[in-house]
């Protein structure tokens, strides 16, 4: 079968527009994954906005979608009431609580069209729009396996694998996995921090062809960041190393980010890797690109 990935959104904490960001692109997190044709879309930042204007060119009587959600902070969730395969009736998108009856995530997505933040009411939405749930942290569509793993996150956060035909993604935003290793707001060096990252993080991840990871900051910004929920891109790319994966997407990149900022923090990414010989091939996700996985 052939499996996509498409990044619709790449930028954390807030869309920024603008000529600085043209490369990266500014849209906040969504990522859409094609595995023959089913339709998997992880996050609701406002590039949902994007994917569901091209899904409406695509010639398909009816749309059926699959949404994980890693959490509802504004960024993951922003773009949800402009999602217009949500407004017709004929399509179907299904969200997924972490467990049997967690309804949190789509209680926040009919939250912010309350009349206060939006004009147009959750019930009003003409598509099929239905809660699932994961079972002891997996789901199955049709022979696509489905597993989930609680990140490090203010209010938490939920990252999700994707295996199908012995391929394998992982979407993991947003972790900060530098203050799970306990340094106690002590920025460890590179070192330091590759001896002590969680087994459970670099199993989750195990040879993934592609891991899409929260790598928000240079080794320099998170010096000032540590404890908000986000991770050094560097610490990103000894977990995928450890995890023996493929190709990692580096991605929320912080708004304050320029594409020149970003290019740097990918380029000390790689460095990162050839100082572990590593042949991993990373990259700075960006949104329009599309990977095939193989
Ligand atoms: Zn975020
Ligand atoms: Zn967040």
């Amino acid at each position: 079968m052939d499996f996509f990935v498409k990044f619709w959104g790449t930028r954390g904490s807030i869309p920024t527009p603008g000529y600085r960001t043209q490369v990266y692109g500014g849209n906040t997190s969504c990522v859409e994954i094609r595995i023959g044709d089913i339709l998997i879309i992880c996050d609701g930042g406002s590039g949902l906005r994007e994917l569901g204007l091209d899904l409406m060119t695509r010639g398909l009587e009816k749309i059926v979608g699959h949404m994980f959600f890693s959490h509802t902070h504004w960024d993951h969730i922003q773009g949800f009431p402009f999602f217009v395969p949500a407004y017709i009736v004929e399509n179907t998108f299904y969200v997924y609580g972490s467990s049997a009856g967690d309804t949190r995530s789509f209680e926040l997505l009919s939250g912010q069209m309350q009349s206060d933040y939006f004009p147009v009411n959750f019930s009003e939405l003409s598509a099929h729009i239905l809660p699932r749930y994961l079972q002891d942290n997996s789901a199955d569509i049709n022979g696509i396996e489905i597993h989930s793993m609680e990140m490090n996150h203010p209010g938490g956060a939920i990252a999700y694998s994707f295996e199908s035909e012995g391929f394998k993604v992982v979407y993991a935003c947003d972790n900060e996995l530098d203050t799970i290793l306990e340094n106690k707001g002590v920025c460890l060096s590179n070192s330091e921090v590759a001896r002590i990252i969680p087994k459970r993080f670099v199993d989750f991840a195990r040879n993934a062809d592609l891991l899409i990871g929260d790598g928000q900051y240079t080794d320099e910004e998170y010096t000032s960041k540590i404890g908000w929920g986000h991770s050094r891109a560097t610490t990103l790319v000894d977990l995928a190393v450890q995890a023996g994966v493929k190709r990692l997407a580096v991605s929320h990149h912080d708004p304050l980010q320029s594409d020149e900022s970003v290019s740097k923090k990918i380029k000390a990414c790689r460095n990162r890797a050839i100082e572990l010989q590593s042949d991993l091939i990373v990259f700075g996700a960006r949104e329009g690109m599309e990977l095939r996985i193989e």
